[in-house]
């Protein structure tokens, strides 16, 4: 479902429960955008692709509904076209800055380079050029969100059990221990471990961890994956973390 700018307040992130095995204050709820586009053909498919990715998603039409919906949903990011029919897509990156640090992506016009160097000069994060696929841009955000939980102190660790991943230090524990892990392992892993409970297809897992939507052979995913799984002392006929779903991908789950 989409959510209007006239939609009550939804509860407090933290309220989603938390899957098996997920130290609650470390599990990752879902995350909320807010999508400022005022062309409707624009906004309305691309919010929904948001939400069926597992993002909450707000919409706003104009700047001025895009600074009020900030204020009140506290977005983890922001979709921001430049040309609304109320003013300036910069304006408002301007005004987000002035109170947050919420990564913002611009939705900027193709050849309009300028529009993207003042855009990354007000504190954008990164700008995706239109006409857009919900692909290109669901990837886009997802990286966003990504770099955004690693550059914050100590925010970004994810747990699960004696398992600990610290994307900052890109450092693994296991029951207080480190585990070395290469760098495809390491991002793998913090993929799986992101998206704990939900199924991580072998595709998403390309397309993230190798950045390519290469869709024909697997075998470098499966090797990475069995010597994470060896080096985690994860039995894949009996997965205490990382299980198959045959056909699809996998899924991580606690103990
Ligand atoms: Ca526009």
């Amino acid at each position: 479902m989409v959510a209007t700018t006239t939609e009550p307040d939804r509860p407090a992130r933290g309220d989603d429960a938390p899957g098996p095995g997920i130290i609650p204050a470390m599990a990752a709820p879902r995350q909320r955008l807010l999508l400022v586009e005022d062309e409707e053909p624009i906004r309305t498919p691309l919010a929904e692709a948001l939400e069926s990715e597992g993002f909450d998603t707000e919409v706003a039409a104009t700047a001025a509904e895009a600074l009020e919906a900030a204020a009140r949903v506290q977005p983890d990011l922001v979709l921001l076209d430049l040309m609304l029919p109320d003013g300036s897509g910069f304006d408002v990156c301007r005004r987000l800055r002035e109170r947050s640090a919420v990564p913002i992506i611009m939705l900027t016009a193709r050849g309009e380079e300028a529009d993207r160097i003042v855009g990354l000069e007000l504190g954008a994060d990164d700008y995706v050029v239109k006409p857009f696929s919900a692909r290109e841009v669901v990837a886009r955000v997802r990286a966003v969100l990504r770099r955004a939980a690693a550059a914050a102190p100590g925010g970004g660790e994810l747990a699960a059990g004696d398992l600990r991943l610290d994307p900052a230090a890109r450092r693994v524990t296991l029951d207080g221990a480190e585990v070395e892990l290469t760098r495809k392992e390491f991002e793998l892993l913090e993929l799986l471990m992101r998206n704990a409970g939900v199924v991580v297809t072998r595709e998403r897992a390309l397309e993230e961890v190798w950045d390519t939507a290469w869709y024909g052979s697997t075998k470098t995913l499966d090797v990475h994956l069995s010597a994470l799984r060896r080096k985690l002392g994860d039995d894949p006929a009996d997965p205490r973390w990382i299980q198959t779903v045959r056909g699809i991908g996998f899924r991580f789950a606690g103990p």
